[in-house]
Order: C-alpha cells, then structure tokens, then sequence
C-alpha cells in the first residue's frame, strides 16, 4: 500500500494499492497515474507506510507509472512540505511548480532513426529482389556506398524518395533501423559570447583567498552553513564561488547556481561554461525559456547525476541535483528572488533551507546584502566573508550629486535630463567612451514631493510615503489607510512649488537623442524588448562591441553586466524609489544606486556617477555615494528595530481581492474584526487598507498587514480562525508570507 499526493486541487494524500507486477519498480517521489472518481489522474509517491490505511477490498490499485526513475527524492519532498507550510500553499501546487510541465506529462526522450545496411545478406540476392522497386534499390545503393549509419529522414529527403521505400527496405530486413537518444541541448548558443576566452587559473588577491579559506572550511565540516560573501562591486566574488565549486566538486558534491535572471547573468554562464567544461563538467542552464524537450533532457541529465552544475534562475532551486552540498545565491538582495505568484516563496530562503535538509553550504553573495541576510550575521546563524577592494585596486566610481531642486530653478522648469548630465554625456561621445543612463521605472504611484526642500508627504504612523489617488484627489497610506487631503503648500518649508510627481518612460531616449550630437547611438532596453529574447542579446552584444554609444535602461541594467569601456552612469532619478509606499524603500534606493554605480569604470579608466535628486542629504543617497555599506546598514536597521519592521520581525500579506470594491471592502473590514475580537497572540494588525494598485485586471484589492516573530505558530493560529469565516464566493484572499513587493 502507498501513499499517492495526486495534483489538481487535493490537499490530502490519498492511499492506494501497488499491482504485484509494479511492486518492485515504486519508489518515494515516483509519478503515477491513479484513479479518483471516475477520473485519471497524476500524482507523486509521497511514502510507502500511508498513515491512512482503507480497507483492502476497498483500495483502488495505481493504473501506471509515468516515469520509470522518481521524478522527486525524499530531500525535495521534505523541501516541498516545509514550502508548503510556511509560506500556506497547497501541497499540490508547490509539487506542481517542483516538478518541469515535461516531466509531469511523462514525455519522453527524443529519439532520431538511424538506418544502415544488412552485411548479413549477400549483396547480389539484395539487388536481385529489388529488381522492380527502384526507389529502394537507390536508397539500399546509396547506403552501400556510403558504408556507415545514417540518418533516415536527411537521406531520403536528400535522394528524394518517399519514407514507405525506407520502410519496406527495414521490413525485409535489407537494411537495418537504429534508434538514437538525441540530447536537445540549446543552451551552448544561448549564452556564448563573441569574446571567447578560456578561463586560466588566476592567482586570488589576499582578500580572496582569505574569503575561499574560511568558506572552504565551512564545506569541509559537512556540515549545514549559510555563509556571506559581502564584496563590493567588482571585487570579484565569482573566482570565490568558482574556488567553493571546484572544492564541492572534488568532494562529489553537486552544485546550484542562482542568478537573479538569467537573461541577465550572459557573462556569468559563459564564465561558469568556461571554467568547468574544461573540467569535464556537463553545465546544465535551468531557464525560463527552454522548450519542453531541452527542459526534459536538462532534466535527465541532473537526475542521473551526469550534470553536477546547475546554474538558473528562481526556479532552479529545485533542480533535482544529486548530493547537492554547495548553493550559490548571487546578488542574494535581488527582490526577483522572491516568487510573487503560489506558491510565494522566497528563492534565497528556500535555498538556505534544502541546504539544511542537505547538511550543506548555503552561500550569499552580495556587494549590498538584504537586512535580513546581514541580521542574520549579527546573530549568528550566518558566518561572513569580506572583500572590500575592487581587483586591481580599480577605483570605485566618482560619485557626483546633481541637486534637481537647484536645476529646476535655474532652468523655470524641471528638466529630464539636468545640463551637468548632458555636459558629461556629450563629452564621453566625443571621447569615444561609453554610457548608461538608469531610469527607475518601478514607480507606479504618484506621490506628492516639494521640489523645493525635497519633502515627501509621509504617514504619521508607518514611516512610509503616501499616495495620491486622482478619484477623491485625497492622499492615502496603503499600509493603515490613514488619508488627508492634499496639501496646497509644503508642511515642511511651506512652499507652493509641492508636486505630484510620476514617471514618463520612453522619453529618456528622445530626449538624450535631441541634445547630443545626431550620430551618437542611443538605445533602449527594457522590458518590451527582453520579451524579443534575440533583440535583447542582440542589443546588448551591440553595446559590448562599442555600436552603440549610450544605453537607456531600467532595473535590468543596473546588475550583473561588465562593459569595461562604460565610464559613465548617469541615474536620472535616484529618489523613485524613496517615494513608494514600501519600508524596503531606502534599502532598495540604496543597493540600486549601489549596483549601478558598480557597471561604471570596470575597464581601466575610472568612471564616473551622475546622480540626478531632489533629496540629495537623504542617507541612502549620501552612503551609496560614499560607497558607505556599514553606515547604512546601521542607520537603516535603527529605523526596522524601532517599527520592529522585517528583519525584527516577519511581515505577512493579507490580500482580499474581488470584483466589486464595496463587497471587497467589507469582508476585509469584517476579517479585521473578528481578528479585533479574538485577536491572536504576538500579533500586530495593521489595515485594511487599498493595496497601492487599487485595481488589476478588473479586480479590487485590499490587504492587511501582519507582524509577527514567528510565521509557523501565526499561520496555525490564523489558519483556524480563517476557516470559521466564510467568504463570498465573489471574493478570495491571498497570503503573502515575507511579503516584498508590496504592490
Ligand atoms: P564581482 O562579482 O565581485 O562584481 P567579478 O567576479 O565580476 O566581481 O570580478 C571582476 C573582474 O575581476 C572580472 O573581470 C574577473 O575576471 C577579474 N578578477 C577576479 N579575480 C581576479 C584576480 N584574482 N586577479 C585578476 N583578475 C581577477
Ligand atoms: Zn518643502
Ligand atoms: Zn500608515
């Protein structure tokens, strides 16, 4: 008798028996086909012993097995149950985003025909019997020539004859059919670059080493280890990576890459392609684009053991890889890490997690790491390794501050592009340099910002900026809902000059091309053209090789790429971020002024930083300027500690959403008074309140906030309460488990 977790919507494991024939074939994390009603469907051996034991002359036999080798191990279906749990998914959706489309489907390996002739029968009889069918005579002709195997559909398309000649040919056994497992391996056009180079061993500077030492100590214990890597831009983080992998894979460990996205990472996964299939290391790319077929084979190719290195995305964290001792997470702050779809999970926790359930080493790399990374250094459960030099002794970029309240006067309006900016821009065209300029496009919301003083309006309650909503043209918090009017003049040095401020986007690009000289190159990239994959390495392969003079881009810009002959990153408005109702904000502003700041002079001249503000004393503006980690971290976390914001505590998301706002509204308020009424311990409420996009895709959203020190034991205690309060069936509610983007 098993234990079967079938998938499509059944949150309890239903038990079944095993035919007799099958017996020896099932396994923990095997697939199979079961009856349920009069239905077939999938579902996942989650154990042998089931605690629920039916009647025998009850119990429905599995119908088959869909794949012959588990397509789980017992660590990955421990690492699904604890998903499943913390973050208050059902057990069949998070074994359902485990598990690849491909796999689930039972598809299998591709196989190609092969055809060579029969030496056993004599070559004359052969031509003899042929005599009245020339189509097969050519090809049985063609193939004695030929003399070796070859492939069936190429030849007679080449000799141009029809597949029933071929077919009767096998069928007399006057040639003979092979068939061939044929590997769809997509990756190795994907991510090659032009500048092929290969990977030499190169002597680590003192900090590096230092840093491989202690982290290869932490592998040698054998022992579960999350460890830090905090170095900043270009101080070269991946050689240690690199030096914790060859050490792994020495010992017979598998490894686990993640990027924050691939598409992002081009120069990573050639670096890593370089370095290892020297090395004889099958190099697997886990992405979000592979077909279903090169999808399966990567699959195999893990499973089997035969690829120990797994680089890829979010997702990849559940790459099936075999006696996996060694997790990277690289640029572990990345909020593309956190999952914002069920099941919720958060890629870099989940990590630090199966390398618990692996006794291995988790490592986070970082040159700004997250609070909640860097808290836990402070107590303990992290170790940490520093390189604070940039190789070579390179500088860190200049950092220039362009004051926009200043600009504004000056120039009667609020310019775009300021003149320094322009000023540098042009100059770099005429060096024959080359420049990004960032814009921070994540700012949806219109907030209201004096342009004098730099005043953003905030909540009195949440530390966070307030929203202006254009229906009742009053100012909200979308933490607690708390909202006043609009104010006509500043509160803080009552100027009128007090604006709502949003975001025009594609004007950058316009605007940079009418002040600079007509044959400077300017281009885009953003998220329109990452959906064109070509065009987008297309594009960022012109800008390598120098086609192109200036790039215009968002957040895809700011992280990962090494372009030596950029000495220039204009930011054209560093405070967007500031101004999003999110506490994460200065943190956020911080690590991207950070990271963009970190794509300027990574070649031999030193770059050069424009920062364009309305707030230029702000304290993520000033550390990130001063390259500052620490003074911002401590500054930062005074302010988390005396809200007992995340990393003091965990924040979950509650979201109703519905058709109608009214009805939304009030269930949302309902549910906060039977909270009100039996409130649960250790709990901080905050809300209802309207999300910051009131309304997608036709549906309100409200939400609340809940803080807690401990999500398991809140999840329990929540979790009963929610079930004796029935919802409309016209509403349904989320739970965001270590919310990020708070959207
Ligand atoms: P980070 O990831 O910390 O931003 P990288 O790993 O990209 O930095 O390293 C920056 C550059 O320095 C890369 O071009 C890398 O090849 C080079 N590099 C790294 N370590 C060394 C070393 N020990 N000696 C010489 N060059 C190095
Ligand atoms: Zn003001
Ligand atoms: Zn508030």
């Amino acid at each position: 008798m098993i234990e079967v977790q079938a998938f499509g919507g059944f949150e309890k494991p239903l038990s079944y028996g095993v035919p007799v024939q099958m017996l020896s074939r099932i396994k923990v994390g095997c697939l199979v086909r079961v009856p349920l009603g009069n239905r077939k469907v999938i579902g996942i051996v989650s154990s042998l012993e089931p605690k629920d034991k039916p009647n025998e002359n009850k119990l429905k036999n599995i119908l088959s097995l869909v794949q012959e080798k588990p397509v789980l191990n017992e660590e990955l279906i421990k690492l699904a149950r604890w998903i499943s749990i913390y973050y208050a998914s059902s057990i069949d959706n998070v074994l359902e985003s485990m598990i690849p489309s491909a796999v689930r489907d039972g598809m299998v390996e591709k196989t190609k025909r092969f055809i060579r002739i029969n030496r056993q029968i004599p070559f004359e009889q052969v031509c003899e019997k042929l005599k009245n069918s020339p189509q097969q005579k050519k090809l049985f002709l063609y193939l004695k020539d030929s003399n070796s195997e070859v492939a069936l559909h190429e030849t007679i398309d080449l000799l141009g004859i029809g597949i029933s000649s071929a077919n009767g040919l096998i069928k007399k056994q006057f040639i003979l059919e092979i068939n061939k497992t044929i590997r769809r391996d997509a990756y190795n056009d994907e991510f090659t670059e032009t500048n092929h180079h290969v990977e030499q061993k190169i002597s680590l500077t003192k900090e590096q080493s230092q840093a491989t030492k202690e982290i290869c100590n932490s592998i040698q214990k054998k022992k579960f280890q999350p460890h830090l890597l905090q170095g900043v831009t270009g101080s070269g983080k991946t050689e240690v990576y690199f030096q914790a992998m060859e050490k792994v894979l020495s010992n017979g460990g598998g490894v686990l890459f993640l990027v924050p996205e691939v598409a992002l990472a081009p120069q990573t996964v050639s670096r890593l392609r370089n370095r290892f299939t020297v090395q004889n290391e099958n190099v697997v790319v886990w992405h979000s684009h592979l077909s279903d077929g090169e999808r399966l084979d990567a699959w195999k190719a893990v499973t089997s053991g035969e690829a120990r290195i797994v680089v890829g995305a979010r997702s990849a964290i559940f790459a099936p890889v075999q006696n996996l001792k060694l997790i990277i997470i690289d640029e572990e702050h990345e909020p593309a890490y956190k999952q914002e779809e069920s099941p919720r999970y958060h890629g870099r926790d989940v990590a630090v997690y199966r390398a618990m359930l692996n006794q291995g080493v988790c490592l986070l790399g970082s040159a700004t790491p997250s609070l909640e990374t860097l808290h836990n250094v402070e107590v303990r459960k992290y170790t940490k390794s520093v390189l604070t030099k940039r190789i070579d002794g390179r500088e860190l970029p200049l950092v220039h501050l362009i004051d926009m309240r200043k600009e504004a006067q000056r120039e009667k309006h609020i310019p775009i592009l300021s003149q320094p900016l322009v000023e540098a821009l042009r100059q770099r065209y005429y060096d024959r340099e080359q420049s990004i300029l960032f814009l921070n496009r994540r700012g949806f919301n219109t907030t209201m910002l004096c342009t004098d003083c730099g005043h953003v309006e905030q909540c009195k309650d949440c530390s966070i900026s307030m929203t202006f909503h254009r229906t009742d043209g009053y100012l909200r918090c979308h933490i607690c809902g708390y909202r006043k009017p609009t104010p006509r003049f500043c509160p803080s040095c009552r100027s009128i000059e007090i604006l709502k401020k949003g975001h025009g986007t594609q004007r950058i690009e316009d605007i940079a091309e009418s002040l600079l000289p007509r044959r400077a190159v300017i281009r885009r990239i953003d998220a329109d053209l990452m959906s064109k994959k070509n065009a987008f390495r297309q594009t960022l392969e012109e800008f390598r090789t120098g086609k192109i003079d200036i790039l215009v881009g968002t957040q895809m810009i700011a992280k990962g790429l090494d372009f030596p002959n950029v000495t220039l990153v204009g930011v054209i408005d560093a405070d967007l971020p500031l101004r999003m109702e999110d506490f994460r904000a200065s943190e956020r502003a911080f690590q991207l002024l950070t990271q963009v700041s970190g794509r300027a002079g990574r070649g031999d001249r030193a770059g050069e930083v424009y920062v364009q503000t309305y707030a230029p004393h702000s304290p993520s503006i000033q550390f990130a300027r001063q390259g500052d980690v620490t003074g911002f971290v401590e500054e930062e976390m005074e302010m988390r500690k005396e809200y007992a914001y995340p990393p003091y505590r965990h924040l979950v998301r509650h979201i109703f959403k519905g058709r109608s706002e009214d009805k939304t509204s009030f269930y949302a308020e309902q549910w906060a008074r039977t909270l009100e009424a039996n409130p649960i311990e250790n709990l901080e409420v905050k809300g209802p309140a309207a999300a910051p996009l009131e309304k997608i895709k036709g549906y309100y959203r409200f939400h609340l906030f809940y803080l807690t020190n401990n999500v398991t034991r809140f999840l329990k205690q929540y979790q009963e309460r929610r079930k004796s309060f029935p919802l409309d069936q016209e509403i349904q509610d989320i739970i965001d488990v270590d919310a990020f983007q708070i959207s």
